[in-house]
């Protein structure tokens, strides 16, 4: 029964646990839906071969093989002069030094007769005769001859050649993102061109009747949608196609119909807002519906609803609708899956180590991800953990993670930091 007085209704008393998890209630742990994820999900994307130029961000899809060994030849590692280490005697030497010099990309052409020296530059391939060079700085020299004081060690100042690689070797592994090293190593070893896997196309929803466009103009009750510039963005830096899908009101058939055009089009579909059960929750409504849907009520804060399914083969990450809990959901859970649906492989960000300039008394039973940046050396927390503080996002330059169970960080404790930049 109600609690009707005849003075009207009054509210129930507030609980003292009324922020507390629900007892009795199946929370998803981070580490068992991220194990779900991670042998629930396959590559989807396809090949195709790219030359170099155009292969920034890629993922390779293939291992790569070095076609030619790096250094290929044996050369100066300094400007100075080359010559034989055995025919140098003992103490401070003497050298007569031939006419003409090796410089990169222009060889000597001949051989250095044993006893000589020659003129050599950095990069230059060792002549023949030559397999030591002594330093330009530490020479005396006319146009006949060289001195220099002993102690000069065999093959000193020059690179052997594949000391770095060697051709036939596997510099770089199937699922690595090219980044300029690694352009950079592909083309130092003969390649032009490297397999990789097509970009994974991933849609960006918003949903809301409250939404409306940034920078036009907002009603009572109306406000803009961040959430879609925000995810957008993040795919890109993530180096995944995103495809903007717009933004559909709290009604299950714009919804659908939304949905139905977007898995045509992309492999995975980010939505956001109306994840969890209410009334006008109809993108997990819609889910259900398909048949192919999972409400994880997620033990994590910001987060909790996350609304994970199938769509016309898609698959749909539901995340909720504060900005925050939408970019933590779509860091900690999509993006990993989607590192499997792009032919990455399984990852999970890289973390540091740091010591706390905050104090925090953390609850049982759930993972925490607070907005967090680096001061000198100490992580500094956000003064905030509202999740509709979209100020704080941009103030981080990453989150610090707190493990599911109790936790007093006393500062100077060591916490992990995960840059933004990790997760990408
Ligand atoms: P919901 O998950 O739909 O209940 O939304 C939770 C909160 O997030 C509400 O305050 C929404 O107004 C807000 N919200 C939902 N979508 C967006 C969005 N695209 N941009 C900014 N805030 C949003
Ligand atoms: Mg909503």
């Amino acid at each position: 029964m109600s609690k009707a007085t005849e003075a009207g209704l009054t509210p129930p008393p507030l609980r003292d646990d009324c922020f507390a998890l629900p007892a009795g209630v199946d929370w998803t742990p981070v580490d068992t839906a991220l194990e779900r994820l991670r042998v629930g999900l396959d590559r989807v994307v396809g090949q195709e071969t790219l030359p170099l130029e155009a292969a920034l961000g890629r993922v390779l899809a293939a291992d790569v093989v070095a076609l030619r060994a790096n250094p290929p030849e044996p050369n100066a590692a300094v400007d100075g002069y080359g010559f034989a280490f055995a025919a140098l005697g003992e103490g401070d030497q003497t050298l007569p030094l031939i006419a003409g010099r090796a410089a990169a990309g222009v060889p000597l052409g001949h051989a250095v007769p044993e006893g000589s020296a020659v003129r050599i530059l950095t990069g230059a391939a060792l002549p023949e005769g030559v397999d030591t060079v002594v330093l330009e700085e530490d020479v005396s020299a006319n146009a006949r001859e060289i001195a220099f004081r002993a102690g000069v060690t065999p093959r000193a100042n020059t690179r052997r050649a594949g000391e770095d690689v060697a051709a036939g070797d596997v510099i770089l592994r199937q699922g690595v993102r090219l980044g300029p090293a690694e352009l950079a190593l592909a083309a130092a070893t003969g390649l032009g061109a490297v397999a990789v896997f097509e970009r994974l196309r991933v849609g960006v929803l918003s949903t809301g009747d409250e939404l409306v466009e940034p920078g036009q103009a907002a009603g009572a009750g109306q406000i803009y949608d961040a959430n879609r510039v925000m995810l957008l963005g993040l795919v890109g830096e993530m180096g995944f196609a995103p495809v903007d899908l717009g933004r559909v009101a709290d009604s299950r058939a714009d919804l659908r119909q939304r949905l139905d055009d977007a898995a045509g089009r992309v492999d995975v579909i980010l939505t956001s807002g109306g994840a969890s059960n209410g009334e006008e929750d109809h993108m997990s409504a819609l889910l259900r519906e398909a048949g192919a849907m999972q409400t994880w009520r997620m033990a994590v804060k910001p987060g909790r609803p996350l609304a994970l399914g199938l769509w016309g083969g898609r698959p749909v990450f539901g995340l909720p609708g504060n900005p925050v809990a939408a970019l933590v959901c779509a860091l900690v859970f999509a993006r990993p899956a989607m590192g499997v649906l792009a032919g990455r492989g399984w990852a999970l960000p890289q973390g540091y180590l740091l010591p706390a300039a905050f104090e925090k008394h953390k609850k049982a039973g759930r993972r925490e991800y607070l907005r967090a940046r680096v001061r000198e050396g100490c992580v500094e927390v956000f003064a905030s953990e509202g999740s509709g503080r979209i100020s704080g996002l941009s103030w981080a330059e990453g989150l610090v993670e707190l493990p599911d169970g109790a936790l007093e960080v006393a500062r100077g404790d060591a916490v992990r930091f995960i840059p933004y930049a990790s997760f990408l």
